[in-house]
């Protein structure tokens, strides 16, 4: 159901911000409790699991599951409940306000008395060829999802941070031969994972190095990748200028990108919702108990968008679950006295 939302005069008791796992679980919860979510696909519609082909970690699929099956199927289950999915995108949230109001790509206007942000996290991407295509297909951005894919190969893990340390250590019980491709010749990493990865037998590095090419195809997989390298570093700078580079093509099976994320928060930037130092939303942890509440009373965070550390599908979705029931919580508790919370909104999911 993908009909533009009533900007008029519609008040909404909860606008959810993505369709990937965190955003459709809290769409399930929250229409479920008859609170009528209106839930915003954004630039990325069912969000990064739309990038994989198969997911072999989320609870209940003995044979592993397609990651666009997976948000057919959530979508499909939110749907029944009652939530109203529409294609917008979120481009500024005035949320000093009450009800907040939002606006969309298209200009409009939409308010609601609550609000949860699973906009999630995007991986950056290096920019090599053959990577449009091969994203999903023996290229990833998790090596926790897809190492074990790998059995047996020689990858490659493009990187010089903790992450790129921590993926290649991972990769590694899989892989025959894992090779770290940093275009400098020295790491960002702490200490104790540089030594821990140097230390490693199966692990090697490619200073001075980055990757230029990828060569696969979406039936057979990755075929081997062309590294480029120069003696002073940054080798694809010397590309750009028409400088010399040494260039190899390697036989690889797999290719890593492990350069970080970067959290979709632009349109909270100006907001008083807390963003920590690389833009990940800030959520309180009260007393023993995590929460997905955020700085500002009655907005909520579920997913990548508030989780730099685990990022995992089946992660997003419990936090997905939990904004939901602490939106039902304020809306019964703690919202303004003109919000009309359903009788049913205050059922928990285990009813
Ligand atoms: C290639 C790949 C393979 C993976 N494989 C696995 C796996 O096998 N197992 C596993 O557990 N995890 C896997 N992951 C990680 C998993 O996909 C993420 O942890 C999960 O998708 C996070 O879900 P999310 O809902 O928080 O955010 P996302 O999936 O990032 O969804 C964000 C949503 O927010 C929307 N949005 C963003 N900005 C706006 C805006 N301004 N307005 C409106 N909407 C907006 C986007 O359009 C999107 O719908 C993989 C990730 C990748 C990239």
């Amino acid at each position: 159901m993908n009909r533009p939302p009533d900007t008029t005069t519609a008040v909404r008791n909860v606008v959810i911000i993505g369709t990937g796992v965190a955003g459709l679980s809290a769409a399930v919860y929250t229409a479920r409790a008859d609170l009528e979510p209106l839930v915003f696909e954004g630039p990325e519609p069912g969000g990064q699991l739309t990038l994989t082909t198969e997911i072999e970690n989320y609870l209940g699929f003995p044979e592993g599951i397609g990651g666009m099956e997976l948000i057919q199927n959530g979508k499909e289950q939110a749907t029944a409940f009652g939530a109203e999915f529409t294609r917008g995108t979120v481009e500024d949230a005035m949320l000093e306000k009450r009800p907040f109001e939002f606006e969309l790509s298209d200009g409009s206007i939409l308010r609601t008395h609550s609000l949860i942000v699973a906009s999630g996290a995007s991986a950056r991407w290096v920019g090599a060829e053959g990577e449009d295509e091969l994203m999903g297909y023996g290229l990833s951005t998790c090596a926790t999802c897809d190492g074990a894919f790998h059995r047996g190969d020689d990858v490659l893990v493009i990187g010089g941070g903790d992450s790129a340390m921590e993926e290649a250590l991972f990769l590694a019980k899989f892989a025959d031969n894992v090779t770290v491709v940093h275009r400098r010749d020295e790491l960002r990493a702490s200490e104790i994972m540089v030594d821990r990865a140097r230390d490693h037998e199966d692990i090697e590095f490619r200073w001075n190095t980055e990757l230029e090419a990828i060569h696969g195809s979406q039936e057979d997989g990755i075929a081997g990748a062309t590294l480029v390298s120069h003696s002073n570093g940054y080798p694809k700078e010397k590309v750009a200028t028409g400088g010399d580079v040494d260039r190899e093509t390697v036989n690889v099976g797999g290719v890593f990108y492990a350069i970080g994320h970067t959290p979709n928060t632009t349109f909270l930037r100006d907001t008083p919702v807390e963003l920590d130092d690389n833009g990940y939303v800030w959520t309180a942890n009260t007393d023993a108990w995590a929460t997905t509440a955020t700085a500002v009373d009655g907005v909520f965070a579920a997913g990548d968008v508030m989780d730099p550390h685990y990022q995992q599908a089946v992660t997003a979705a419990g936090m997905g679950s939990m904004a939901a029931l602490d939106v039902e919580d304020w809306l019964e508790s703690g919202a303004p006295a003109s919000v009309e919370v359903p009788d049913s909104s205050v059922a928990k999911a285990n009813d």
